[in-house]
C-alpha cells in the first residue's frame, strides 16, 4: 500500500499496516507506530506490544481471533502525539480496514483511539476503561487504557479486561 495522505509520509520508513487475523473477533487499536514498529513494519512490537500479548493471552484469544492496528499508520517524528489533521487523514484507512475485517469487538487502547471511535475528545480513560459500549450495529466497543499506561504505573490490568473476557465467552 502507498499512501501520502498526510505529512507523516515524509518521515516514515514504511507504512505500518494492521497485523493479525483477516477474520478477527477483536481488533485492538492503538495510537501510532513507534520506532520499532516503523523499522519492522508491524504494529505493537515493542514493550507495549509484549504487554498487549499478555492481555491477549489472558483474554483467551487465539492467533486467528484478533488483529492489531493504530489510529495513524505512519510514525510521528520523535514519537510525538499524532496531530488532528493526521488522524483525520488516516481515518479513511482505519474505517475501510474495520469494514473489511468486520470484528465483533473493537478494543481501543488509550484516549486517542477511544476518542477516535467515539468521535469525541476523551480527557480521561478512568471512567471508560473496561466498559462494553454498543455504538455501532456491527461491533461493540471496549475502551481500554493503553498498555504503556500500565508499564508506567505497574497497576493490575486484569480487572480492566474482565468485561471483555466475559463477553468473549458468550
Ligand atoms: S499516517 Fe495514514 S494518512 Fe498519513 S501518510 Fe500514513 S497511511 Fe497515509
Amino acid at each position: 500500500m502507498e499512501c501520502k495522505g498526510c505529512k507523516l509520509h515524509e518521515t516514515r520508513t514504511q507504512i505500518v499496516m494492521p497485523r493479525g487475523s483477516q477474520n478477527p473477533k477483536v481488533v485492538f487499536i492503538g495510537e501510532a507506530p513507534g520506532k520499532n514498529e516503523d523499522i519492522q513494519g508491524k504494529p505493537f512490537v515493542g514493550r507495549a506490544g509484549k504487554l498487549l500479548d499478555e492481555w491477549i493471552k489472558y483474554l483467551g484469544l487465539t492467533e486467528d481471533e484478533y488483529a492489531i492496528t493504530n489510529v495513524v499508520w505512519c510514525r510521528p517524528p520523535e514519537n510525538r502525539f499524532p496531530e488532528e489533521d493526521e488522524v483525520l487523514a488516516c481515518q479513511k484507512n482505519v474505517l475501510e480496514y474495520l469494514m473489511h475485517v468486520k470484528p465483533a469487538f473493537v478494543a481501543t487502547l488509550g484516549k486517542l483511539a477511544t476518542g477516535f471511535m467515539l468521535s469525541t475528545k476523551i480527557r480521561s480513560m478512568t471512567s471508560h476503561a473496561g466498559e462494553i459500549l454498543v455504538i455501532d450495529k456491527f461491533f461493540k466497543l471496549c475502551p481500554l487504557f493503553h498498555p504503556a499506561y500500565f508499564l508506567r504505573n505497574h497497576g493490575d490490568w486484569k480487572p480492566m479486561l474482565e468485561n471483555l473476557k466475559k463477553e468473549l465467552k458468550k
